[in-house]
Parts: structure tokens; sequence; C-alpha cells
């Protein structure tokens, strides 16, 4: 939900605002804060009732730094205008960057933006490396057991080859701040490692579960409101990216990126990547929902309530590693603590024992539409984000967002409370 606040000084009451509007909530208390509805619908047609909501109230956006049409097509379709990226006149901030200490100082207690200061504590490869580590040391080694085992090179390379004596590996370099893919490549020894700056070496997790003979991975969405207090929400839906060559176990097949990686940008640049035209169907080709993912594995027999459990535990897990960090760094930089909100990309492993693997997370995750079935999911995504955004805890209003999608973390959170306080 977006909380109304206007940029001038025109005072709502004056609006009169009608009380029926298929995009507008009200506050249970007082009844007199309107909350914006987003609705999905809005990114194929451009309905004038959808869109006199935002111009009702005169709402506006900017993009900075990014190209992102779903964004714009949502809000722009529910009655956003858009202003310019200099321009400090805005509701909504949506940028591909972080954002520098001063732009943060100064905003205003109606603004929001989409990034946390110091996010990149999770969506850094090593930092979200390190902060993991220190929850294992400090909370037992088996409560945060989410992400393979890693070392950063060069710092850490004698310790890599003290592991690598006992674990033969494969093991999987990486850039610490790369993505999609690029300069990631499998190991069976360590000098066949190029040794530049910043890389990180995991322990590759061979025995991946498989769909049809393929390797895949999921690509979760996890929305955070605040981090003090922490809201973590994720979304119920998300996709499976699937390799474009049946795997492989043996080592003999190592440097084949299309068996061993699962990212769409590099599989796409296969000619065995099949994409899928309808919407409907979810479970054919190279990228399938999620719960088509669930349904499949269910059919099969597996336990998948007992492995979304773990899922949610992991991005829970995560997110709190670098909660201390990040809501320091709100509390020096952020004047208003409804001012930031973050979608965060998690992609996630599953091994042939049902057990998830964090690999990474991902800041400012791809909103791109190449297949209706990412616009289905996305565009419902992003609807349902920018609603449950506004519900701030402001003056203790609370709403109810019918249909949201987004699944608040709240159980999962207590049990780690509980492994926290050692219970
Ligand atoms: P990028 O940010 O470049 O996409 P990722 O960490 O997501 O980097 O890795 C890219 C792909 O490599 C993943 O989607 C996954 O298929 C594979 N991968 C990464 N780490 C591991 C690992 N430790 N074990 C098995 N596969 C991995």
């Amino acid at each position: 939900m977006m909380v109304v606040m206007l940029r001038h000084s025109s005072c709502l009451y004056n609006l009169s605002p009608t009380r029926d509007h298929p995009c507008i909530s009200w506050g249970s208390l007082s009844k007199t804060i309107p909350i914006l509805l987003f609705v999905p619908e809005a990114v194929v047609s451009k309905d004038g009732s959808i869109s006199s909501v935002g111009e009702r109230y005169n709402m506006a956006f900017k993009i900075v730094r990014t190209e992102s049409r779903l964004v714009r097509e949502i809000l722009t379709n529910h009655g956003f205008h858009e202003v310019h990226p200099n321009s400090n006149d805005f509701n909504l901030m949506w940028t591909g960057s972080h954002l520098k200490p001063y732009v943060l100082r100064s905003l205003q207690d109606f603004q929001k933006v989409n990034h946390f200061p110091r996010s990149h504590e999770l969506t850094r490869k090593d930092r979200l490396y390190k902060n993991i580590q220190r929850m294992q040391q400090t909370h037992g080694f088996k409560n945060f057991h989410i992400v393979p085992q890693t070392f950063v090179l060069p710092a850490e390379y004698q310790e890599f080859c003290n592991c690598f004596a006992k674990d033969k590996g494969p093991w999987i370099i990486k850039p610490v701040a790369s993505s999609r893919g690029r300069g990631i490549y499998l190991v069976s020894n360590p000098n066949q490692i190029s040794m530049t700056e910043n890389i990180l070496v995991s322990r590759y997790i061979n025995n991946p579960l498989l769909i049809d003979g393929f390797k895949f991975d999921v690509r979760l969405y996890v929305l955070v409101t605040s981090y003090d207090p922490l809201l973590v929400y994720v979304y119920e839906e998300g996709l499976a990216r699937f390799a474009t060559v049946k795997y492989d176990r043996t080592s003999k097949s190592i440097k084949n990126t299309f068996m061993h990686l699962t990212n769409y940008s590099v599989n796409k640049k296969s000619s065995d990547y099949v994409s899928c035209d309808d919407p409907e169907v979810e479970d054919y080709g190279n990228k399938w929902s999620m719960s088509a993912v669930l349904r499949y594995l269910k059919q099969e027999g597996k336990d998948t309530t007992s492995l979304m459990k773990q899922v949610e535990d992991l991005i829970v897990k995560a997110v709190l590693s670098a909660e201390l960090q990040i809501a320091t760094a709100c509390k020096t930089f952020v004047p208003h603590k409804t001012n930031c909100f973050e979608l965060y990309g998690f992609d996630v492993l599953i091994d042939s024992n049902l057990k998830p693997w964090l690999l990474e997370v991902n800041l400012s995750p791809s909103l791109a539409c190449d297949a209706p079935l990412d616009l289905k999911i996305k565009a419902s995504m992003i609807a349902d984000m920018f609603s449950l955004v506004g519900e701030c805890i402001r003056y203790g209003e609370k709403v109810n967002i019918n249909r949201c999608q987004f699944l608040k973390l709240t159980a999962a959170l207590l049990y780690v409370n509980n492994v926290k306080s050692g219970n």
C-alpha cells in the first residue's frame, strides 16, 4: 500500500476522495488516510479508473540510473507522473544503484527510495559470506549452514589449499561483485585458478536436484520494508531457471557452463534454450514458475512443505546476518523510518537431499520480461510490492491487502530469535 502523503501543502481532507475506489483502501483506525493499492492489470490496460488514483493525489516518481519498463508502466498507469531524475519533487525514487549519503539525508517523510544504505552487506558475495560466517561462529555452525563453504582470494589462499587437501571439489570461482554468470568457472585443482583480485572460491554443490536430468536454481523475491524493526516478506511465486545441457556428475564436463550454470543470461545463448510463449504454461522449456516446480516435486513424493520452510528459514537468516550493519547505516543516514524499502533477488539451489543453499542475493533483481511468464509473475509481484511498501506503521494504522502474495516471515523470525538467544 502506498500511504498517500502529499508533496505539497494541500490538505488531504480538502480533496474529498471517493470512498469506494478499487485502488484505495482506508486506514482501519481513523479511516482518513487513503492507501493506494496497485493492480497488475495496469501493465496491460490503461484503465481510467486505475489511473485516476495517482492523478487525484498528484503522485510523482523518478527513475534513476536504470531502465525498468515494468516499474514505469505500473506507476504511470496508476496515474503517477514521472519527473526528471534531478528533480526532488517525487514520492517514489526507483534507482538502479545504491544512494549517496547526501541524497538519503535530504529525503522527506513522504518520500520512498528502493534501496537501504549498506545493502551490499547482503548483495556482495564476499560480504554475504563473511556475515554468515560470523553468525555461524556466534550462533552455531549448524544453525547457519545455509551457504557453501567459501574463501576470499587471494587473502585466504592458504586456508583454501588446506581445505582442498581434504575436499578435492570441484570448486567454483566467482568474481566477488559480478552477476549474470560473468567470470564464473569450475576448477578441480587450485592451480587452475587465475589469481586476480577480488575473487572467491566456493565448494561446488555437485549433487543438485535434477528435473528431467537438468540442473536448475530458483529466483525468489524478498522484500524488506524496514530493518528496525526487521520486516521481511517473501513473494510466494518465483522462477526456476534450467541449464540447457543435461547434468553429468563426472568431472570431464567441468568446463561446460551450459551444464553447470543456470543463469538465464548464460543459457539463452545456447541453441538448446527453449522458451515458452504461453503465460499459462508454467512447466515447459528452460524457465518454469516455482510453483510448477513444487507441484512436480510433490508428485514425485517430495516433501515440498518442509523444503519451503527451509527456504524461508534461509532467507530470514541471511537477512539477519546483515541486519545490524544496515540498521546502523539507516540510523546514521536515513532521516525517516519509512524512507527505504528494498526488493532483493535470492538465488537458491536445491540439492538432491532437498536441502536449499543460498548462492547469492541480488541487488536490483532483473525485472526484464523476455517471456510471457516473466511478465505474469513480475507484474503481480511489483504491484504487490508497491501496495505493501506504503504499509507504514504510521499512526498505528494496519491495513489488510486482499490477495497480496508477499508472505510475512514472522514465524521464521521468532525461530531465529530463539536460536539467537540460545534457546
Ligand atoms: P552470478 O551473480 O554471476 O549469477 P551466482 O553465484 O548466482 O553468480 O552463480 C551463477 C550460477 O552458478 C548459479 O545460478 C548456479 O547455477 C551456479 N552456482 C553458483 N555457485 C554454485 C555452487 N556453490 N554450487 C553449484 N552451483 C553453483
